[in-house]
């Protein structure tokens, strides 16, 4: 027997007509690359995005066409958003940091119809340009007499030009909630990168699922802070949610330093920040440079690689702000995990380890964990396993890749290997290929690294396995100083004492100037493995 309830497609389209209908006069703050604080508000972002849905309609781009964007977080960023997905088209987020090579491949695969960009990216589009066939227009964001005098780009279209010549008189159709909305791009460290290709039902019930109290917890009383760029992600689905629950939003635009983000913070009253820790060791810098101290912010989200223990400590300890630590993938909208605790009881110390961890699954993530035979492994909060994941906003496959899906019955890999604890809360230990083995045991890097990041003096440390004639490898630690800074390489190795077993501790500290960093301003192990291939171990 069928339900009785009425069928309205999950659209994102839904979204944004609530926002423009019950938060129209709700602010949007954006930092421009043009240098200045702009103000705008739902009701306007979204008869924008009308426009634009119509400007597409004009330019002939038929529904499912890709419309791709290389931009940074902002007002233009947000309409295109749903002006794009709106109107049945699917918005592709280009990441700026990858190489042209890259963005080519990625423009070609995706077969991308039409880009808009921030001008700050002009040279390089007028880089690719030339090599991607399937572009039939190219967008800046930039009004007509903004636009460059001279470009290789031919035809280049000034955005604000479009929206003029558009209505904001747009019915937004209805059509299937399983249709494609919007697409990204795996930073690819092996191989090609892989597209992910979400739909409309799985961003809504993702963006629904965001805003729940141990979630990102958002409401219309909210100031949020995206740090975390519009290109990883959808910005982790923020301004999904914050369409959904109306709240303030303030984009940081292209200045993503100390200054620029605390400013922003305490200029708009900011109350909820989300971003990768290397933005906040950007922040936390500059306050302890200026002695600076936040009034109004209450809960940062860090994810997307692992919180340093002493980040956690600085926000909570020193600031009294929240730390809800999250886990997720591109491949997993991205939400998988968040750190919060499920009662208050318990001493800070146990709190403490506990929100230190990944966190606990949002309501729609299953997970399991197993071993390398596929044999699920216990919740005891010790045994590792490789962790696989399903649910409505988790990919079946990749876009077109030409391998078959990933999915192992049903379960999607993540290649994160992890523990989980009775209470839920799961913790990654490693990347599966970033796992080291020493003697026929696992050690986690990220544990090694955290202490390192906890020794004064140490502003980036990563932690590799390199061959050893006994133990197959060993781990060392690599280390970037900060500034003007020494760091005793004996005193950090006897650090590790009574905090890991000795077995685990690493052989040898190497100082780099540099970490090489993906285009999602992650560590790149590989790289940085094969920049110390001639590395020898101490007593080897
Ligand atoms: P990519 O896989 O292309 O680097 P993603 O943003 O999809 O980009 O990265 C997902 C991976 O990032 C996860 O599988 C995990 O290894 C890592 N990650 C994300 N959040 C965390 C976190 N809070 N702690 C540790 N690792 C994390």
């Amino acid at each position: 027997m069928l339900g009785i309830m009425q069928d309205r497609p999950l659209l994102i389209s839904s979204i944004i007509t609530h926002a423009e209908r019950f938060h129209s006069e709700t602010a949007i703050v954006s930092r421009r690359v043009e240098g200045d604080l702009h103000r705008t508000d739902w009701g306007t972002v979204a008869k924008r995005a009308k426009r634009m849905a119509g400007a597409l309609d004009t330019l002939a781009i038929a529904p499912g066409s890709r419309v791709a964007t290389l931009a940074w977080n902002g007002y233009r960023h947000l309409e295109t958003y749903f002006g794009v997905s709106g109107s049945q088209r699917v918005l592709h987020t280009l990441n700026p940091r990858l190489s042209p090579q890259q963005l080519t491949w990625i423009v070609n695969h995706a077969g991308d119809e039409v880009v808009c960009f921030d001008t700050t990216f002009l040279p390089l589009m007028e880089a690719v340009c030339d090599q991607c066939p399937t572009v039939k227009h190219w967008v800046a964001y930039a009004a007509e007499d903004q636009l460059p005098a001279t470009t290789k780009i031919k035809n280049l279209l000034s955005y604000e030009a479009l929206l003029e010549a558009s209505s904001e008189v747009y019915e937004w159709p209805i059509f299937d909630e399983q249709s494609a909305s919007s697409m990204c791009y795996t930073s690819g460290t092996t191989g090609n990168p892989k597209g992910v290709l979400y739909s409309h039902r799985s961003t809504i019930i993702h963006a629904l699922a965001a805003g729940l109290p141990d979630t990102l917890n958002l409401s219309a009383r909210d100031s949020v802070l995206p740090v975390v760029p519009m290109f990883h992600v959808n910005a982790w689905g923020i301004p999904y949610t914050a369409a959904l629950v109306g709240c303030k939003l303030v984009f940081p635009g292209p200045a993503m330093d100390g200054q620029s983000v605390y400013d922003l913070i305490e200029g708009e009253g900011v109350t909820m920040a989300a971003g990768v820790p290397t933005v906040w060791q950007m922040l936390l810098a500059h306050m302890d440079k200026e002695g600076k101290r936040f009034s109004t912010l209450k809960r940062t989200v860090i994810g997307g690689s692992a919180c340093p223990p002493a980040m956690y400590d600085r926000f909570v300890d020193q600031f009294g702000v929240q730390v809800l630590h999250a886990w997720g993938m591109t491949e997993m909208s991205p939400l998988g995990t968040v750190g919060v605790l499920k009662n208050q009881s318990g001493d800070p110390q146990t709190q403490r380890t506990q929100l230190l961890k990944q966190g606990r699954p949002v309501f729609g993530v299953d997970m399991k964990i197993v071993d390398d035979a596929g044999q699920t492994q216990a919740w005891d909060g010790k045994a590792t396993g490789n962790l696989l994941v399903r649910g409505p906003w988790i990919l079946s496959d990749y876009y077109e890749s030409g391998h078959g899906s990933p999915l192992v019955d049903g379960w999607f890999p993540t290649g994160d290997v992890a523990t989980i604890d009775p209470q839920g809360f799961m913790q990654i230990t490693d990347r599966s290929k970033d796992v080291i083995k020493s003697g026929g045991e696992w050690i986690s890097s990220i544990d090694i690294e955290n202490i390192a990041m906890a020794f004064p003096g140490v502003m980036m440390a990563a932690c590799i396995g390199v061959p050893h004639p006994k133990w197959d490898e060993r781990p060392i630690i690599v280390v970037v100083r900060k500034p003007d800074t020494d760091v005793d390489k004996a005193a950090l190795l006897a650090s590790y004492e009574g905090k890991v077993a000795k077995w685990q501790t690493p052989d040898d500290v190497v100082f780099v100037e540099a970490i090489p960093l993906g285009a999602t301003g992650k560590m790149q192990k590989m790289v940085l493995r094969e920049q110390l291939k001639d590395y020898q171990l101490p007593n080897t």
